[in-house]
């Protein structure tokens, strides 16, 4: 870049700060959403502002200086680091990250800078690089943990991959061509290079941690739109497209079964220990009903006191084991309030989809059949229908 100088490149690194830092204040006050890890986020772009306007002060002693710009590149970085986890709504180590920035920069003060104070460089940029490179894993376990693709969380660590690694390279590009100085205003082709992937890298890890906040409120907002909010079981809606992406493998010959059940004399319970009681009981219902199913079945909260779980590549031999194990469990579980036992028993419809089924309310209305019959055999109990006795009964 020669018509780069470095007094232009650090203006446009303050302006980038500078509107990074509104930006975050706004999204905490006008949104109020993850404000912590905002807040964190509006400090480190303002301090790193701030040490950039530092450096270029004229003062005579500019030890002084030059300590006050690194405790405000450290403490940047700190915030930087701790406003990943702060972004998912997970816990932030501060305490390490607090120690660090305090004992390095207490060590700083001992270490000579200068044009010479390699050891200086080292420990700063090496830091700085080292709190750069855990923000960076920290990104990509976090969006891995929310089932992003690997090469995307990949590339959303890579801002910060990329800083710490140009931290971790400043020391030793300094050594290697020392006429370009320590002193980032100087001109030099090292420095001009290194100020333009600053500039590049801070827009680039703002953009990041922007993402992970807006994938925080796209779960959220399908969250709200897929789940039952009383029983974090799926709703309605997200079985109904749940099973007709299922009925769409039943044609090509993988089959799935339905578990459809309501709990039994619910209204009497509600009636007898109250509404809040019955809440409880449909919490519970999903708690000891969950552990029965495989990672692939789905529980979802057809509404009222009535749940279907879909059951991939399952015929309905394999549904009845399910149905029964859940009956049995359910019966067993020890539910009370306020001091009040209470037995829990619900009944169970069972089906099995199949090619001539042409969409899956063909199913579910064979289940719904079948726990309609459960119901009159006196409840708590288990029933099945066959496509074929559903032909047979149907006119
Ligand atoms: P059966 O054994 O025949 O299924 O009888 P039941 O009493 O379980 O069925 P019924 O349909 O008569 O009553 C269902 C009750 O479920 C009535 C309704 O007030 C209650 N209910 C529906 N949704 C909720 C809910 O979200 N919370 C609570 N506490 N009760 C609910
Ligand atoms: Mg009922
Ligand atoms: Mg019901």
């Amino acid at each position: 870049m020669p018509d780069s100088d470095p007094v232009t490149m650090i203006a446009a690194l303050v302006a980038v700060f500078g509107v990074a830092m509104v930006i975050w204040l706004l999204i905490a006050a006008g949104l109020r959403e993850s404000s912590p890890a905002c807040l964190c986020l509006a400090g480190a772009n303002a301090l790193q502002a701030g040490a950039m306007l530092l450096l270029r002060v004229p003062e005579p002693d500019m030890r002084w200086l030059d300590l006050g710009a690194d405790l405000m590149l450290l403490t940047a970085f700190g915030l930087t680091r701790l406003a990943v986890p702060l972004m998912a709504e997970r816990p932030a180590r501060w305490p390490p990250v607090l120690a660090t920035v305090v004992l390095v920069a207490a060590l700083l003060t001992q270490l000579p800078a200068g044009p010479t104070g390699y050891a200086h460089l080292i420990v700063l940029d090496g830091t700085l690089g080292i709190l750069c490179l855990l923000a960076a894993l920290d990104t990509y376990r976090l969006l891995r943990a929310r089932e992003l693709k690997r090469p995307l969380a990949v590339v959303f660590g890579g801002p910060f991959l990329l800083l710490g690694l140009l931290l971790l390279a400043r020391p030793l590009g300094v050594m290697w061509a020392p006429a370009g100085g320590q002193e980032i205003d100087i001109h030099s082709s090292f420095n001009i290079a290194w100020l333009w992937a600053a500039l590049v890298v801070a827009l680039a890890l703002n953009g990041t941690l922007a993402f992970l906040l807006v994938m925080k409120l796209v779960l959220q907002i399908r969250r709200l739109t897929l789940r039952d909010p009383l029983t974090d079981a799926l709703n309605r809606r997200a079985m109904a497209e749940a099973m007709a992406r299922e009925h769409h493998r039943v044609q090509r010959g993988h089959p799935y079964a339905l578990v459809l059940l309501d709990m039994d004399r619910f209204k009497q319970l509600n009636d007898t220990l109250g509404h809040a009681a019955g809440d409880a009981a449909l919490k519970a219902l999903v708690d000891v009903l969950q552990p029965c199913l495989r990672e692939v079945d789905l529980l979802g909260r057809l509404g009222g006191e009535e749940f279907c779980a879909l059951l991939p590549y399952t015929s309905i031999a394999g549904a009845a084991l399910v149905a029964e194990r859940m009956r049995h469990l359910l019966a067993r579980q020890a539910f009370a309030w306020n001091g009040q036992a209470w037995p829990l028993s619900a009944s169970f419809g069972i089906t099995e989809a199949v090619a001539g089924d042409e969409d899956p309310t063909e199913v579910l209305r064979r289940a719904d059949e079948a726990l309609y019959r459960a119901k009159a055999q006196g409840r708590n109990v288990v029933q099945a229908v066959e496509a074929v006795d559903a032909k047979k009964v149907a006119p």
